[in-house]
């Protein structure tokens, strides 16, 4: 028996309304055939599912703010959707029964190169905007692993980090400000798209809402400059605990990496037998080690992170010799879950942050977890910034054995909370993890936030049953499925 969450939308949406947002977006701008609203069923986290009553793809902000206007006199709730990468539930169409996609919102308004700045559309593909400003030598810096496919706004939402942002902070620190529909219909334009502007940061407290404040049109990023050199190590350790300790040993010595990335046996050896990059699969834990800037400082930087990483244990430590070497070595790790399906029939990525110097207990305490409930669990995570991805390995036709990874997940969870972390580091609460919201905050300030909440959304319409537990939402569990993101 396989088993799956299955949640019921509870609000029905009349059919004159579905009338009046295809008079509003064209045929062509509808999704309502039952097979084709299926592929919006859930995102990445794939646990929990609800097919949505009807999905509208709108081409610009004036259509969005026609959307979100009918569906706010027709008293329905709407789910704001990208590309459908995330990773905690945050597209599922349940309570809401209307699921508004930016996927044909993909311009780039407007490249303001002096001012390093670019206004993009929500639903353009994060890897694109770099790809736009790279022959004028600057770049987009956050760069989640999921960096191919998924949206701008999307990133807003979950206020998303990659690899790179250790360095150059994650996606809040990059957006100037934002259009945004509010759910009664109204554009507003928050931030000024200067630095440091007057008043309160709303632009902040956007980012990371996860679409329960409104849907993100359109946001001004910030640019910067592509380093002038770039070093890419990979170090290689017996054990995870050298590993961990290295990572807190670098940053105590006062070096920044541009990315500070590790993979445990587990992984590469799943990395190994996928991409072929040479990985040693008889190490305990590698790390992945890049700092740019000054072409003149990094040698020497290098020379102290090497002596660092052998001090603490490593066995060896090599650099990429070319830009080709440091692709291939930045494509075996972002493509890190592609591989994982050679390791086990299912498997389940949580996502946790504690601070950097906690990393061995974490690791420790993941380890236990995996032995107490029998699993496997391979780690590939943002070191640099204590950002854990332990991903359980189990078979979903296995009763017991799925129910034993869902408590090892949140067992984990819990420990990142106890050691000083968080319930996650970068893939948000959504529906996931509604629930484990509570270990980090207590019911005051879950209140303040939803006053917060209220001020750009009084009536919950935007993206209702996320973050904070919804009463009424109908959950039957059947079965948890595969799900992997490093
Ligand atoms: C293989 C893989 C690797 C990943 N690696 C990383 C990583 O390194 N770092 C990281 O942080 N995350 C990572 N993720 C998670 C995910 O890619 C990010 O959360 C991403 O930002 C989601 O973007 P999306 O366009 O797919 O958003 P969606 O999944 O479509 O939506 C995510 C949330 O944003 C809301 N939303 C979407 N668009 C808007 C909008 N225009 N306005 C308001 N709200 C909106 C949705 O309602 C939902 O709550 C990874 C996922 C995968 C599958």
């Amino acid at each position: 028996m396989w088993y799956r969450r299955a949640v019921s939308t509870s609000i029905a949406l009349p059919s004159a309304l579905a009338r009046e947002l295809g008079a509003i977006v064209g045929a062509e701008g509808v999704v309502s055939a039952p097979a084709a609203l299926a592929v919006y069923e859930c995102d990445g986290y794939t646990l929990e599912r609800a097919v949505p009553q009807l999905v509208v793809l709108p081409r610009s902000t004036a259509e969005v703010a026609a959307v979100v206007r009918a569906a706010w006199r027709a008293g329905v709730p709407f789910v704001p959707r990208g590309a459908g990468t995330g990773l905690s539930g945050g597209c599922l169409a349940a309570p809401a029964p209307l699921v508004v996609c930016t996927s044909r919102m993909r311009s780039i308004r407007a490249v303001d190169l002096p001012n390093r700045r670019v206004i993009t559309e929500a639903g353009v593909v994060n890897a694109e905007v770099t790809r736009v400003v790279r022959p004028a030598g600057l770049q987009y810096v956050p760069d989640p692993s999921s960096q191919n496919a998924c949206t701008i706004g999307g990133n807003i939402a979950e206020n998303s980090g990659g690899p790179h942002t250790l360095k150059y902070g994650v996606t809040t620190n990059h957006v100037l400000g934002v259009e945004m529909v509010l759910p009664d219909g109204e554009v507003v334009t928050l931030g000024d798209a200067i630095d440091d502007g007057l008043g309160y940061d709303l632009t902040g407290v956007v980012c990371g809402a996860e679409g329960t404040m409104g849907i993100v049109t359109a946001a001004t990023l910030r640019l910067v400059s592509l380093p002038e050199g770039v070093t890419t190590m990979l170090a290689i350790f017996a054990t995870v605990a050298e590993a961990t300790a290295t990572v807190s040993a670098i940053i105590a010595a006062g070096i920044v990496p541009a990315a500070l990335e590790m993979m445990d046996r587990t992984i590469v050896a799943a990395v190994e037998a996928a991409y072929r990059f040479g990985f040693p699969t008889d190490a305990g834990a590698v790390l992945i080690i890049e700092i740019d800037g000054a072409a003149a400082g990094l040698a020497a930087t290098a020379a102290c992170i090497e002596a660092l990483c052998r001090t603490h244990g490593a066995e060896d430590v090599r650099r990429a010799a070319d830009e080709a070497e440091r692709a291939a070595l930045w494509k075996s790790r972002k493509r890190a879950f592609g591989a994982v399906g050679r390791l086990s029939p299912s498997y389940c990525t949580q996502d946790g942050v504690v601070p950097r110097t906690r990393l061995p207990e974490i690791l420790a305490r993941i380890e236990s977890a995996g032995a107490r409930h029998r699993l496997r669990i391979g780690n590939v995570f943002h070191a640099g910034d204590g950002n854990i991805h332990p991903i359980v390995l189990y078979d979903e036709r296995d009763v017991d054995e799925a129910a034993r990874a869902l408590a090892a997940g949140r067992e984990i969870l819990a420990a990142c909370v106890e050691l000083g972390g968080s319930v996650t580091g970068e893939h948000g609460i959504g529906v996931e993890k509604m629930q484990e919201l509570g270990l980090s905050f207590g019911p005051d300030d879950l209140a303040l936030m939803q006053r917060v909440r209220a001020v750009f959304d009084p009536e919950g319409r935007a993206n209702p049953g996320k973050i904070f537990p919804t009463p009424g939402i109908c959950v039957e569990q059947r079965a948890p499925r595969r799900q992997a993101a490093l």
